[in-house]
């Protein structure tokens, strides 16, 4: 890859956004209405947009190391609440990966500098998840297991938030766990059940 090309694509890519439409970036220019959230992983494969084949306004994305929800991560706490309660969208996705880099870190003893403390939230899920995970023999499905039950704790982080609740008791908003399979393309819905989730964990939890 040249760097210099991405600005040719970009000109290319307006031609044949305007063949299509000549009004487009006028329309685009007036403001975004997403119906969805969008929390994945930085992964350079994970492209958000797409894969879903949803185009420029119609999901706003958050992405970091290993598409984590922490609750005293500024960034991604902003994200939720910018999206959920001003542009209110009515579903939130945390998008998971196979062959996700920072799950498999989190899985090694390494001391890995600054990403130690990232790492470490992933390390608290297999830590929760310890008697299924240690009972899986190969380390392959252990790994894409760690990777399914990372997104489920996420969905449960991003339930914990007041931006959630309210919009859930509010709009009905709904929370979601899919993971992206890096090998073939496909997108697995892991089909949490966010109403469950949100019940047993309202007792501690709520909030609103
Ligand atoms: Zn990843």
């Amino acid at each position: 890859m040249d760097i210099k090309n991405v600005f040719s694509n970009n000109k290319k890519w307006i031609k044949d956004k305007l063949a299509v439409d000549a009004n487009y970036f006028e329309e685009l220019g007036k403001g975004q209405n997403p119906e969805l959230l969008f929390i994945g992983c930085s992964d350079s494969r994970v492209t958000a947009e797409e894969l879903m084949g949803l185009g420029p306004g119609e999901v706003f994305v958050h992405r970091n190391i290993a598409n984590m929800v922490s609750g005293i991560d500024l960034n991604a706490m902003s994200v939720v609440e910018y999206a959920v309660s001003h542009l209110k969208v009515n579903h939130v996705v945390v998008c998971g990966h196979y062959a996700c880099g920072g799950v498999k870190a989190a899985m090694q003893s390494a001391d890995l500098g600054v990403l130690n403390g990232w790492l470490r939230n992933i390390r608290d899920v297999y830590r929760i998840h310890r008697e299924e995970l240690n009972a899986i023999q190969d380390e392959e499905k252990k790994y894409d297991r760690l990777v399914e039950l990372n997104v489920k704790e996420q969905c449960v982080n991003l339930i914990k938030t007041a931006a959630v609740q309210k919009a859930y008791r509010d709009r009905g908003l709904k929370v979601h766990g899919w993971v992206f399979d890096v090998h073939t393309g496909k997108l697995i819905d892991l089909k949490i059940d966010f109403e469950k989730f949100l019940t047993d964990i309202m007792e501690i939890y709520h909030l609103d």
